[in-house]
């Protein structure tokens, strides 16, 4: 049976879960509203159905949910964060005003966020920067699952790269996408659903091409989207999430003691430019001058367009879900 529950309901009861298993408010706030916008936004693979894998991951102690990040100031358009092995996001919050005065002052600024957890989607760490008229990329690395274009085993993870940039008179845009050829967390909820995957993405123990979801996250593994257009790109987040930021590559670390854990302990890199700097018309308006010639070519669906509606949807009528995602929720909360 499915009801609905109220965007700051949800917040409400994640930051009781979070704080439960014991991360200290600044965490818990910051998660919870990040996991309730995914949930809002229809970013389903990123939303409630991570918060056992959240949990997991603090009881288990393989994340510090009360960790301090350290923020670097190491040169003009260049800063360092130590996550101290705690949430990526928690880290970005620290180190955010300092990034994005550089980017102001420098017209590009480099935020490189390092032994961090990120279990979530890119989209809520950039959008908010193009809102402030900044365009943003990320990139994050996660655990090895994804084996490289021509490789036999796994040794990427499914590594998002996220972009966000201002356009006049318009919602931010944005596009925040795995490098797999799907996210590992649709293929945990096709798994549930007893869904089968699309065509080419993913392969068994065996490394034979599969459709079934359970045989690629038991022993099998993703591949990467675009054959190696996407091997490359993949790659490149791995280099520009790990090795430029000091974090873990996806195939470095190791979380066997961590039963359950599923926060990967890699790192992520946010770049910020200040467009301002750029030659020629303001940059928001040139924005809106592509996006209207795509419309114009027959575009109907931007990036980020079914999340804007979703979100429209939700804060008229509520964040639906399904009552035994409700009870599971609650009991996290006191359990
Ligand atoms: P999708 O393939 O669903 O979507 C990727 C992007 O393309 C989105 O911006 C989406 O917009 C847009 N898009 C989708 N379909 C269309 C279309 N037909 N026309 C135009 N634009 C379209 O996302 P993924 O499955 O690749 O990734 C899902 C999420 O998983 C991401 O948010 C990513 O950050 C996250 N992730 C996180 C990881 C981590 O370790 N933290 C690891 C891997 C993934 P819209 O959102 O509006 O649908």
């Amino acid at each position: 049976m499915s009801t609905t529950i109220a965007y700051a309901e949800l917040v409400g009861l994640l930051e009781k879960i979070f704080l439960r298993h014991g991360t200290d408010r600044v965490v818990a706030s910051i998660l919870a509203e990040n996991c309730a916008m995914c949930e809002r936004d229809g970013a389903y693979s990123h939303g409630i159905f991570r918060m056992p894998g959240y949990v997991a991951s603090l009881n288990t102690g393989w994340v510090d949910g009360r960790a301090t990040p350290e923020v670097e100031d190491v040169a003009p358009s260049f800063c360092r964060v130590d996550a101290r092995n705690g949430f990526a996001q928690a880290a970005l919050a620290r180190g955010r005003d300092l990034a994005i005065s550089k980017s102001r002052q420098a017209g590009i600024s480099v935020l490189a966020i390092r032994n961090s957890h990120h279990l979530s989607a890119l989209w809520p760490d950039i959008e908010p920067f193009a809102r402030e008229g900044l365009i943003a990329i990320s990139a994050v690395n996660s655990f090895a699952c994804t084996v490289p274009f021509d490789g036999k085993s796994a040794v990427f993870g499914t590594n998002p790269f996220a972009f966000a940039a201002p356009v006049e008179n318009s919602e931010p845009m944005v596009f925040d996408l795995a490098t797999s050829a799907m996210a590992n967390g649709d293929v945990q909820i096709a798994a549930r659903k007893g869904h089968t995957l699309p065509p080419d993405s993913g392969v068994d123990g065996d490394g034979k091409p599969t459709n079934d979801p359970r045989a690629v996250l038991d022993g099998g593994a993703l591949l990467t989207f675009g054959g190696y257009k996407g091997s490359s790109i993949s790659m490149m987040v791995e280099l520009l999430g790990a090795a430029l930021t000091g974090g873990h590559f996806s195939f470095e670390f190791d979380w066997s003691g961590h039963q359950g854990a599923q926060t990967p302990h890699t790192g992520q890199l946010i770049i910020l430019i200040d467009p301002s700097y750029g030659a020629g018309e303001a940059f928001d308006r040139r924005a809106h001058g592509l996006i209207t010639a795509m419309q114009a070519a027959g575009v109907s669906r931007l990036p980020g367009q079914r999340r804007a509606e979703i979100r429209a949807q939700t804060a008229q009528n509520g964040i639906p879900i399904t009552e035994e995602d409700l009870a599971s929720l609650r009991t996290l909360a006191i359990a």
